[in-house]
């Protein structure tokens, strides 16, 4: 079927970089099949570029898992102008299938980091640093992740809220979960703790594959709870709900901002990056951003506020570029000190990963093949409608997908 509107600009492909020519002939085939699919293109409902004013109420740098939202709902106020900023284009159609998530890392839509090298983490690692995929992308990281609908713990909102952060208690976030969530199995999780209605669509990815009963039994066995872990409870094991709409990738941009495409108050600049939010040095307050775009410079201001959602790595980039951070960091790269804020860029954390892998003698574990991608096309099912599978099938053998893709992960 046609599609309505013409197609967005391709962007970056599915094509693997190994694999040799069947596997690069199958990847862009499966492209092909997927761009021809308006559910999954979604042509008709991407943002297009805006004429810019010369000032906003807000402006919001990055437009990820966090900054698609804050844009959205600050846009649902007609008397305010909104700018969303976003260094990266708009999200290539691949993403939106699950299962081609790590396709994307190391990729255009990737900001490629690597940590310095580590002494405690990452000794696996050449050189002992690790690879940090971040999205640059409309929708940033919730464009290239690993779609589980975690909330976090309610111990860390009580402790934000304990260090004197006013209304982020568990108690006090909850609403707004709420508020954003369409979950479509609520006979499967706690009582008070999800809602139907919201923008953002939660379910178990269609297809489970056995394996996953087999290790719920074996904990169920051990004595580990099956339950909702964004309930009562945040431990325990379950089959992950996770931000997907019938197969497909629930982005923060499809879910926030496609729906509000003809929304007149709210402008989306792509391809641009904020270098800096400018600040009245005596009073300190900001009053606009610089912008770089297509290798020019230019200035865009800011009524009310300016709001970063850069990611954790970013933000606090944005923040010294600016002047806010520790001043004798700042003084010697001569960026001009505006507030002294020593913590600015310093205690990143990530989650604890360990990649181990096994290799299931189990012919139900299905690779990728022609099979699983027609039941995809056909049907939003099957082994690519979900993320959890870290095997691929190449047309020679069998390869772990992580050292399949970019030889970073082992
Ligand atoms: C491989 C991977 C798998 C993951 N899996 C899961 C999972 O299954 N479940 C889960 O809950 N979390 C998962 N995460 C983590 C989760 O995706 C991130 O925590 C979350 O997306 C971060 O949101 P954010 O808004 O802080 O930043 P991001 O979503 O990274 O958004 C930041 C945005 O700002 C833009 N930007 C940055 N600097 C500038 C600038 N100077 N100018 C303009 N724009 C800029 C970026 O391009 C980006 O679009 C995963 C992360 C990764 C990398």
């Amino acid at each position: 079927m046609a599609c309505d509107c013409p197609l967005t600009q391709p962007g970056p492909t599915l094509a693997a970089t190994c694999g040799g020519a069947p596997f690069m002939l199958f990847m862009g085939l499966l492209e092909v099949f997927l761009r021809s699919q308006c559910d999954v293109e979604d042509p008709c409902n991407r943002p297009k570029p805006p004429s810019l004013f010369h000032d906003y109420d807000f402006i919001v740098v990055g437009s990820g898992s966090s900054g698609a939202v804050v844009a959205s709902r600050l846009s649902e106020i007609p008397e305010w102008r909104v700018l969303l900023i976003e260094a990266g284009l708009d999200e290539p159609t691949g993403t939106q299938v699950p299962s081609m998530f790590l396709n994307f890392i190391g990729s255009e839509i990737d900001w490629g980091y690597q940590t310095e090298p580590e002494t405690q983490a990452c000794l696996g690692e050449v050189g002992q640093r690790c690879y940090w995929p971040r999205g640059k992308v409309l929708g940033g990281t919730s464009v290239m992740n690993g779609m589980m609908y975690m909330r976090g713990s309610r111990k860390d909102y009580n402790d934000w809220a304990a260090m004197g952060n006013e209304g982020w208690t568990y108690n006090e976030v909850l609403p707004h979960f709420l508020k954003s969530e369409d979950n479509k199995q609520m006979d499967q999780v706690d009582i008070g703790y999800h809602a139907k209605g919201g923008l953002l669509s939660v379910s178990q990815f269609p297809y489970h594959p056995p394996l996953s009963k087999s290790i719920l039994k074996a904990a169920q066995e051990l004595g580990y709870p099956i339950r909702d872990l964004n309930g009562r409870y945040h431990t325990g094991f379950n089959i992950a709900q996770t931000t997907n709409k019938n197969g497909s990738r629930m982005s923060t941009a499809k879910a926030f901002l496609r729906p509000f495409k003809n929304r007149q108050n709210l402008h989306i600049l792509l391809n641009s990056t904020v270098t800096k939010v400018l600040i009245n040095t005596t009073t300190k307050q900001a009053y606009g951003v610089e912008v770089l775009r297509e290798g020019k410079k230019s200035t865009i201001y800011a009524i009310k506020e300016v709001i970063l959602s850069g990611g954790a790595i970013n933000s606090p980039q944005i923040l010294l570029l600016s002047g806010i951070g520790p001043s004798e960091e700042l003084k010697k790269v001569k960026i001009p000190v505006i507030h002294d804020l020593p913590g600015v860029g310093k205690n990143l954390q990530n989650h604890v990963a360990y990649a181990v892998n096994f290799f299931i003698n189990d012919t139900n574990t299905a690779p990728l093949n022609w099979a699983t991608a027609m039941e995809y096309l056909l049907f939003r099912d099957g082994l690519m409608s979900g993320t959890g599978k870290p095997f691929l099938k190449t047309f020679n053998d069998v390869k772990n997908i992580y050292i399949c893709q970019n030889n970073r992960f082992h």
